[in-house]
């Protein structure tokens, strides 16, 4: 557990998925299209499945 001002960050329980926030599905399953490789570090987007609507991004170096 972890605090951040006054919000409290706990591991979520065994079987919960979060919400697409945009069409409300259980997202089970996110897609993740991902470029780069090697010495460039990876660049990855995520989508909700459902409504192919834009979740997040992701980019990281090695
Ligand atoms: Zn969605």
């Amino acid at each position: 557990m972890d605090n951040i001002g006054n919000i409290t960050l706990e591991e979520a329980p065994d079987g919960k998925a979060p919400h697409c926030p945009y069409c409300k599905a259980v997202l089970t399953t996110i897609w993740v299209r991902t470029e780069g490789l090697g010495f460039q570090g990876q660049k990855s987007i995520l989508m909700c499945p459902h409504c192919e609507s834009f979740l997040g991004y992701n980019a990281w170096k090695r």
